[in-house]
């Protein structure tokens, strides 16, 4: 049977851009639900300075408590050796570590050259191979940059290349923008292949930002993509980058995979629950159209009973 893996990112990349700060009982809560739906992957948070991300300043105390599940893993973004370092204290084994594409975004976002990136990403890897952590390497703004543009492809595969060789696991193509479109993604995973990208270490961290997550996804699927982010009832976006909003919401995709007979072993009901829950906590309603269907139709019958 046909499957994909579904990457869920509510609690980092969601979270990260709420206005809010959430409990750390609230987001174990959150997470709890996330992985009894089925959801395998999960980026629980991010070790970066508590001054940086106020919302993820409790990333030790959180990854105590969440559930030990078997089958289940959590990541965590890393954005340096010191990041790492306070991941493996915790007794995180699977860590995401990011770059841009874009110079000009890379120098916004992390206020570094993509050369001085490539170099600390080299090193976080180094500690992590020695460590037998695995590790995902996010490419950002990979399919169109805010300020740049177009990114020429060359860029994208000699980061790539610079990743393989210092042993990355998992390659993370990020649509940061959502600029990318079904046609240019289904072209850069065949290049990306036939420059020598495993396609079984690529996933694709889709936004919705202009209604292409879903087919950009497809598009990827039928390339032989199997790896997806997403972001339960669609939450989040970049603060970095102007005007993106919307991760590709998780319950759209697991819908679409599964109407199409495509396996995601997750519960579509109990993540839509978690996503109702996921919203409960972030005080806003959120953009996923599935959630929004869903929470709809649970609405009304309720109202029916009452
Ligand atoms: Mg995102």
């Amino acid at each position: 049977m046909s499957s994909i893996s579904l990457y869920e990112v509510s609690p980092r990349d969601g979270l990260q851009n709420e206005a809010g700060v959430v409990s750390t009982e609230g987001k174990a809560e959150m997470i709890a639900r996330l992985v009894a739906s089925g959801v395998q992957d999960i980026e629980v948070t991010s070790f970066v300075r508590a001054r940086w991300i106020p919302q993820l300043a409790d990333a030790a105390e959180l990854v105590r408590m969440l559930p030990r599940v078997e089958g289940v893993r959590y990541w965590a973004l890393v954005p340096n050796r010191v990041g790492l370092e306070r991941a493996l204290d915790s007794g995180i084994h699977h860590v995401a570590t990011f770059l841009s594409a874009s110079e000009t975004h890379n120098k916004k976002n992390l206020n570094r050259t993509v050369r001085e990136s490539l170099a600390n990403v080299e090193e976080v890897l180094g500690v992590a191979r020695d460590e037998g952590v695995v590790v995902r390497g996010y490419i950002s703004t990979v399919f169109g940059c805010p300020y740049e543009g177009n990114v020429p492809f060359e860029n994208t595969q000699r980061i790539v290349e610079r990743l393989l060789e210092a042993g990355v696991d998992t390659v993370a193509l990020g649509d940061t923008t959502g600029m990318g479109n079904p046609r240019q993604v289904a072209e850069l995973v065949t290049r990306l292949v036939a420059e020598g990208l495993p396609v079984e270490r690529i996933a694709l961290h889709l936004h919705d930002t202009r209604g292409t997550a879903l087919a950009n996804a497809l598009a990827a699927y039928d390339r032989g993509v199997r790896h997806f982010d997403g972001s339960v009832a669609g939450m989040g976006g970049c603060p970095y980058a102007p005007g993106a909003s919307g991760n590709a919401a998780s319950e759209d995709l697991v819908y679409t995979f599964e109407a199409m007979g495509i396996h995601t072993g997750i519960d579509l009901d109990a993540l839509s629950a978690a996503g109702v829950f996921a919203e409960g906590l972030v005080g806003r309603e959120l953009p996923g159209r599935f959630h929004l269907s869903w929470k709809g139709a649970r609405e009304r019958a309720a109202s029916r009973t009452a």
